[in-house]
């Protein structure tokens, strides 16, 4: 397969057009298994964040994406939504620090964390980071002091009564009420603010939450205009959803949020518009692959132990992450996860099976009940939709390592984006015209012209 160095420590393979993920799960898991390795391991798609990209900008376009760096601190996609042009919600020092390294410029960082340790705020005034947030007096007081010119961002409470995955507003957020006199307070300080910003929740359930929130930030921005603030940004934060399965869409969410900010902030207005997209650039990307280390047959439940009834066994699967590693999003991120199976048996019969990480803990279980084949110890199991908020707050508690990364991607996106990848290690090169990559382009239908083997070229980006 041929591959393209994407920097330390990232070769990107790049695959024919429209390859099914699970024949690249089975190839790597073959791959492992001829090496005599059984670790867990991601497959990266980084043409599923290319796409992502591709999507906002088509279906958001008056909305620049800062993407939200907790959600998944990789750093070939910290890279390569740098290359694309996309800014960064950062909400630490090393977060800043990360994204700097990759040229960012700072008119393209928000420090978006109303509750920023002081070295920190120092750190973002010597990197000249200007935008950051804030919802309480306290903070204003210690921007004044580490950061007099920093360009400050109020960030509201958003309308409450909208399903979220992960509730935000019980901890940020000024309420609307009180904006008025924290404005009041930063004119006092002669600090700048500069706009508003909102998160409605991470992983927002009902696309009219964007919209409400949108209406109480133009009623705040007409508070400050009118105290003499010159506000020219609304930050719309994130919670815009990740993948295919979840209760809204994407293109949901875009209609919504056009109609909601075409009426509350039109372009004559002259409002800069960022958001703060986390899960929506990388949830879709990243695939896990656990193989099972420990297998135990128990009996269907308690009831059937209590009566000592020989009923239809049940099994107890143990494999190679779990919540204290990646599947920490089944706490943190209250995250719903579904298994299936890499080399399916055809016809097999079902039976009750629980899935364990690989702790020794009780707490340790990734999903409780599910009907699935019998397994043998060094199958492997396979997660889809498994790049947000899980390598991010992943340990190694138990001395377990965190699962290994490999990056793909289709070549004819990645062509795109380095033409360079032309001259590729493989069978073959591709040449042909390079489209410039815009907005509602579908890359995985250019066809590049296929030419001869030409001398090996390993790239270093
Ligand atoms: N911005 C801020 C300030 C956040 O706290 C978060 C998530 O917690 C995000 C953006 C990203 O949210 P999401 O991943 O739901 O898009």
């Amino acid at each position: 397969m041929r591959s393209y160095n994407f920097g330390k420590g990232c070769k990107v393979e790049l695959h024919g057009h429209g390859k099914p993920i699970m024949e690249i799960v089975q190839e790597k898991v073959a791959e492992m298994e001829l090496k005599h390795k059984e670790d867990a391991f991601y497959l990266a798609d980084l043409g599923d964040v290319v796409k992502k990209y591709e999507k906002w900008s088509e279906l958001l376009p008056r909305v620049e994406p800062f993407y939200a760096v907790k959600c998944n601190p990789d750093l070939p996609v910290l890279k390569l939504l740098a290359h694309l042009g996309a800014g960064f919600d950062c909400a630490s020092k090393d977060e800043i620090a990360k994204v700097l390294k990759f040229g960012v410029p700072t008119s393209k960082i928000i420090y978006a964390n109303p509750c920023k340790q002081n070295a920190f705020i120092r750190y973002a005034a010597k990197q000249d980071v200007q935008m950051m947030t804030f919802d309480n007096e306290a903070e204003l007081y210690k921007v004044k002091a580490a950061f007099p010119n920093a360009r400050l961002v109020l960030r509201i409470l958003p309308p409450a009564n909208f399903k979220v995955q992960c509730e935000l507003g019980n901890k940020f957020g000024c309420h609307p009420k009180d904006a008025r006199a924290l404005l009041m307070k930063a004119l006092e300080l002669d600090l700048n603010v500069i706009g508003i910003s909102f998160h409605c929740g991470s992983g927002v359930g009902e696309a009219a939450a964007f919209s409400a929130a949108v209406e109480a930030s133009a009623e705040v921005f007409d508070i400050g205009q009118s105290l003499g603030f010159d506000f020219d940004l609304l930050d719309i934060g994130g919670g815009f959803p990740g993948h295919a399965g979840g209760a809204i869409s994407f293109e949901e969410v875009a209609e919504v949020l056009n109609d909601a900010l075409n009426k509350y902030f039109p372009p004559k207005r002259n409002v800069r518009i960022i958001g703060e997209p986390g899960r929506y650039f990388v949830s879709s990307a990243f695939n896990l692959t656990v193989s099972i280390i420990a297998k135990r047959m128990v009996a269907t439940d308690a009831k059937a132990v209590a009566l000592e009834r020989s009923e239809e066994p049940a099994f107890m699967y143990y494999v190679n992450d779990g919540v204290y590693g990646s599947f920490n999003c089944l706490l943190y991120d209250h995250a719903k996860v579904e298994a299936s199976l890499v080399n399916a048996p055809v016809n097999a019969m079902e039976f009750r099976t629980s899935i364990w990480g690989p702790t020794c803990d009780g707490l340790d279980q990734i999903l409780k009940e599910v009907r699935l084949p019998e397994l043998c110890v060094g199958d492997y199991l396979n997660f889809p939709n498994m790049g947000a908020y899980t390598v991010a707050a992943g340990t190694t508690f138990n001395g377990m390592p965190r699962p290994e990364m490999f990056y793909h991607c289709s070549e004819n996106v990645w062509c795109h984006l380095f033409p360079d990848a032309l001259k590729a290690k493989g069978p073959g090169r591709l040449t042909g015209k390079i489209p410039f990559l815009k907005a509602g382009h579908d890359l995985d239908k250019v066809e590049h012209e296929r030419v001869p083997p030409s001398p090996v070229v390993l790239l270093d980006a």
